[in-house]
This record gives structure tokens, C-alpha cells and sequence, in this order.
């Protein structure tokens, strides 16, 4: 049994009660984060902070929680349900007025609601998938225009996934007027030669915490990168292409539709990205 946290207690998951009146449960009117965790150690814990507040920011919504508080109860979390490897899920929506109504609450009066719960994954980062690497599918991106804001309405990237289930495949990248934006849940990447490219930061995608990190480690150690977006058709004829995302890190992708990517396997690039990304990560992790 895990103990989550809810409101500023520690409780047993199955004493966690959220009001049937709350706009995350009622208008997915809430954002969330995911922390991996390796060493019984937060990765990139600074920059999934940073982000949480932009995201409550862009939504008129004010943080239940400080950001030295928010640490604090991350690691109070991995202490308490002795987590080795896994994910640390953090979820603040606007709370509950008590009716439901499109007008936001006063946030004098509706406190946001705050969760946290832990995902032991043991083996996470040795994950087997990274060896073979992955398939998927090119599907509409047909989500809202402020894909930036990391919010808990995740419907359609939870669709997409089934359909990649249903064509046999792993995961879905979505386009849009020809371009690739980014996978259901992890940034899209492609191998040119000796390039990575990746799509530029705008409303359009989510603004990947592992993506900065790869990218600035890809950057260190020489490699070039190309911010700008590329076509379906590019990625069906890249060398290599990858996904990033916090629970998956780095992952080949060898697959894309029915193109074959170089010999199907994860080429040079991705394998090595990967090993610098948990190698420096693990390292700064706290
Ligand atoms: N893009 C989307 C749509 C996502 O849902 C996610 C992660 O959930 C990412 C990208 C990767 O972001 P991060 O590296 O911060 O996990």
C-alpha cells in the first residue's frame, strides 16, 4: 500500500478522497509533472519546478506549495514508499468551489488541490525497449493550441497511444500540416548524418525538461543540432530518430510506420545520448 500526498498529509492511497466538485476531475482544469526517480534520487527535480509554475502561470492558477516545500515532499514520498527506481506523479488542479461552473473559482476561497503519488519502477533505467528500441505510427495532431502548458487533458495523446496498440506499434508521433510535432507523451527527434533535429520550442509542443538537458548535453559533447521542424517523409528516410521524455529518458524509435529506419536497430547516436543523459543526470540528481 502506498501513502500519497494529498493537501499537505501523508495518507494511505486508499484513505485519498478528492471532492466529486473538483475542476480537475470535472473540466481537466489542472497540470501535472512526472519526476523520475534512479538512486532513490530526484532527476532533473529544478527544471520539472520550474515548469510546474510556468504551467500554473499561463492558467491564472496560484501555487498550493513553495518550491523548497515541493522538494521536500518528493523526497518524503521516495523515503516512505522506498523507492529505488520509479516516478514521482505530481498533479495541482484549481480546486473544488463545491458547483460546477465554467467561471474560475476565487482563489481566495477555492484552495488548488495537490497530489502526489509515487510509481516504483524498478529496472527503469535499464529498460529493455532502449536495446531493441521502439515503433511507431504517425497520427493527426488534433490537440488544443497550448501544448506547452502541461495540462492534465490527456485524452487524445491516451488515444493515440491505442491506436498505436491496435496497429502493433508502440507509441504515436503526431503531425501537423506535414510537420512533426512531438510523440503522445516525449519529445520527437531525428539522425541526419552527424545531426540531431528536433522541433523549435513554441505553443505546439511541450517544452521537455529531458529535451533541454539531451540537447545541452548533445551540444557539449560536440554533436550538432538543428532546432527547426521536419516533415514525415524526412523522418521516413532520417538515419536514426529518438523520443525523450522523464520516464523514458532516451529511446530509440527504429520504426516509423512502415519505414524501416538504417538497418532497424537504434544506430549511434541514440544509444549514446542515452548513456551520456543517465550518466550526467544520476549525477546531478538530488
Ligand atoms: N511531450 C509531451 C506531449 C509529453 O506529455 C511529455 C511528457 O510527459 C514530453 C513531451 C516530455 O517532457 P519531459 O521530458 O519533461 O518529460
Amino acid at each position: 500500500m502506498r501513502t500519497v500526498y494529498l493537501n499537505g498529509e501523508y495518507i494511505p492511497e486508499t484513505e485519498a478522497r478528492v471532492s466529486v466538485f473538483d475542476r480537475g476531475f470535472l473540466m481537466a482544469d489542472g497540470v501535472y509533472e512526472v519526476t523520475s526517480v534512479l538512486g532513490g534520487k530526484l532527476i532533473d527535480f529544478d527544471g520539472h519546478a520550474v515548469r510546474l509554475e510556468r504551467s500554473l502561470d499561463a492558467l491564472e492558477m496560484r501555487s498550493p506549495i513553495s518550491k523548497e516545500d515541493l522538494l521536500g515532499v518528493h523526497r518524503e514520498l521516495v523515503r516512505l514508499n522506498d523507492i529505488d527506481e520509479g516516478m514521482i506523479y505530481l498533479q495541482i488542479t484549481r480546486g473544488a468551489p463545491g458547483d460546477r461552473d465554467f467561471v474560475f473559482p476565487d482563489p481566495e476561497t477555492t484552495m488548488p488541490t495537490i497530489v502526489l503519488f509515487t510509481q516504483n519502477k524498478p529496472g527503469l533505467a535499464d529498460n529493455p525497449a532502449a536495446k531493441k528500441g521502439i515503433r511507431v505510427i504517425s497520427i493527426d495532431d488534433i490537440r488544443w493550441g497550448r501544448r506547452d502548458i502541461k495540462t492534465v487533458q490527456l485524452l487524445y495523446p491516451s488515444m493515440g497511444k491505442m491506436m498505436a496498440k491496435k496497429a502493433g506499434a508502440d507509441d504515436a508521433w503526431m503531425i501537423e500540416d506535414g510537420f512533426v510535432t512531438e510523440g503522445t507523451s516525449n519529445n520527437a527527434y531525428i539522425v541526419k548524418g552527424n545531426k540531431i533535429i528536433t522541433r523549435a520550442l513554441s505553443n505546439d509542443i511541450l517544452h521537455g525538461i529531458t529535451r533541454a538537458a539531451v540537447l545541452r548535453f548533445a551540444r557539449e559533447a560536440q554533436m550538432e543540432v538543428e532546432e527547426r521542424n521536419f516533415t514525415l517523409e524526412e523522418a521516413r528516410n532520417a538515419d536514426e530518430a529518438f523520443v525523450t521524455s522523464a520516464s523514458t529518458f532516451v529511446m530509440p524509435v527504429v520504426q516509423i510506420d512502415d519505414a524501416v529506419l538504417g538497418d532497424g536497430t537504434p544506430g549511434r547516436v541514440a544509444p549514446r545520448l542515452r548513456e551520456i543523459y543517465l550518466e550526467e543526470s544520476m549525477r546531478a540528481a538530488v
